[in-house]
């Protein structure tokens, strides 16, 4: 087995020095850029050949590279208001590791710099918006390892308030559609986010559904069966219940199920958790992140 695979390592000697000479190239001209090398391929060539010590155990273990980057991001100029404002707005990040602090901020930056915003109607897009509308993509996705920033939404388009979409022929909050452009509510989006515990959110909601999409309808994603089967009851259940704990629009059909359990994931996870404790579990697996718990009861995320 090892032998058969010694060609492919001698390669692999031969070519990443030579790539690693790009790559000192490429990110001493960037300096300032240095944190959105983080998907690069030259970059990562870059990290595996420094790390010899180890480097099969070490390969995919982000920590300490992101620890480093600590200092990095003291030169992207943006930083500083990103750290601020997300303290600001999603203050519960107090309560968490310095690692899920920083990854998260990383992410938020990421993802505001990958992805295109745009006014729509004569709104007026700043840089706080980005980060809040980033952040909040980046708070859903932070179990997910690859493909967080959902690399297929090149697209946010934000409107002051309702817009008529042709495609449906009405009046939305939000929009996500599968040729990886979502459109916004602000007027929306912002009382969702005033509001963390009435279970409607417009963002987590419009990002639940590009999250389907990103990952193919979740056709590839082994907890999704699971999920699903947990999920099929309670859906059914909406049409015929009055005061249903999911809101009705949930009943609509199974991705607006989806969208709707994951508002109320993020929104009411004690309430969640007590009344339908399976399929909270299989969200948890779904987006792979677990609220913390004392004595079997969610105290905090
Ligand atoms: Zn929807």
């Amino acid at each position: 087995m090892l032998i058969e695979l010694l060609p492919t390592f001698f390669a692999a000697a031969i070519a990443l020095p030579l790539v690693w000479h790009g790559s000192i190239k490429s990110r001493a001209e960037s300096r300032a850029d240095l944190s959105y090398r983080v998907s690069s391929m030259t970059y990562w060539s870059g990290v595996i050949l420094k790390r010899t010590d180890g480097f099969f155990k070490k390969f995919g273990d982000t920590n300490r590279t992101i620890e480093k980057r600590e200092l990095q991001l003291k030169a992207v100029s943006e930083f500083p208001f990103i750290r601020q404002t997300i303290l600001r707005e999603f203050p519960y990040v107090r309560d968490w590791t310095h690692e899920e602090r920083l990854k998260f901020e990383i992410r938020t930056l990421i993802i505001m710099r990958k992805k295109h915003f745009r006014g729509a109607e004569g709104f007026e897009i700043s840089n706080y918006h980005k980060i809040i509308i980033s952040a909040t993509l980046a708070r859903l996705t932070m179990g997910i390892r690859r493909k967080f920033d959902l690399p297929r939404f090149q697209l946010i388009e934000v409107y002051p308030r309702e817009f008529y979409s042709r495609l449906i022929e009405r009046d939305v909050k939000g929009l996500t559609l599968g040729n990886g452009r979502l459109f916004l509510s602000w007027a929306h989006f912002e009382e969702g986010h005033d509001d963390p515990s009435d279970k409607v959110h417009v963002g987590l909601h419009e990002f639940a559904h590009a999250i389907m999409i990103e990952f193919d309808k979740f056709e590839y994603t082994p907890a999704w069966a699971d999920w699903h089967r947990e999920a099929d009851p309670v859906y059914r259940s909406i049409a015929d219940t009055e005061n249903h704990f999911f809101r009705q629009y949930g009943g609509t059909n199974m991705a607006e199920f989806w969208a709707v359990t994951v508002e109320t994931f993020f929104e009411q996870p004690r309430e969640f958790s007590m009344q339908f404790p399976s399929l909270f579990r299989e969200t948890c697996r779904m987006l792979n992140q677990w609220p913390q718990e004392v004595n079997g009861e969610i105290v905090k995320w």
